[in-house]
């Protein structure tokens, strides 16, 4: 039996995954969330800073993973430099060239195994089947499936949260809101192009200044410091 009151967070340092964490915290209680960042090759380096410095912010635990497959597999704009972030998909099958393949299912997989480790009863995730990139592997239905397969490939009974699956980027901000963590929301990384302050025009700094908009609240990433 695993402990339903703990509970694990993949925190990216963006900011899906720091609302996450404060509904987690808000959910099982600081004490018991803890949360793991997978460094994956990601060209943003940024990435990773954002994430210890937001666990820090937070008052929780951060422990980040070496996965250096991804990039050796090739191919997305995330993991090699040579290939440019594309905005539109691709016509071949109507993904972005952000897409890293499998990028969600192995990273629930390790995060699962470090749960079962820890008798951590609980993952949560941020990923959101409204996300305009349309991912395959943040959908509902690719989740309960992994949840499924976890349960049977590990014997626990392992939860999976997803509290961003169908909120919008506006519903996303009013979220953090409520939760009281919009200041670490200035910590948090978005851009695309790894950019710091924010590029403003890649697709996810066009998203993510929407959602601010709609909610209407100011981005503590943008206010001047
Ligand atoms: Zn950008």
């Amino acid at each position: 039996m695993t402990n339903e009151q703990q509970a694990l967070v993949v925190l990216s340092g963006g900011q899906d995954s720091t609302t996450c964490l404060y509904w987690a915290i808000d959910r099982f209680g600081i004490e018991n969330v803890t949360t793991i960042t997978f460094d994956y090759g990601q060209r943003h380096r940024v990435e990773l800073e954002c994430a210890a410095r937001v666990a820090a912010y937070a008052g929780v635990p951060n422990t980040c993973l070496p996965i250096d497959t991804f990039a050796a597999l090739g191919g997305d704009a995330l993991t090699d430099s040579e290939i440019a972030v594309e905005s539109g998909s691709s016509p071949a099958n109507g993904l972005p060239n952000t897409f890293v393949p499998g990028r969600n299912l192995i990273f629930l997989t390790f995060a699962a195994a470090f749960a079962y480790q820890r008798d951590i009863g609980n993952l949560v995730t941020g990923v959101a089947q409204t996300d305009y990139s349309g991912y395959p592997d943040c959908r509902e239905e690719t989740i309960g499936a992994l949840q499924q397969a976890l349960r049977l490939g590990m014997e626990s009974d392992v939860v999976i949260h997803t509290p961003l699956m169908k909120q919008s980027k506006k519903q996303t901000v009013e979220m953090m809101r409520d939760l009281g963590g919009l200041d670490a929301m200035a910590l948090t990384h978005t851009c695309y192009n790894g950019a710091r302050p924010p590029c403003g025009e890649c697709p996810a700094c066009v998203l993510r200044a929407r959602g601010f908009t709609e909610a209407g609240v100011s981005d503590p990433l943008l206010a001047p410091r």
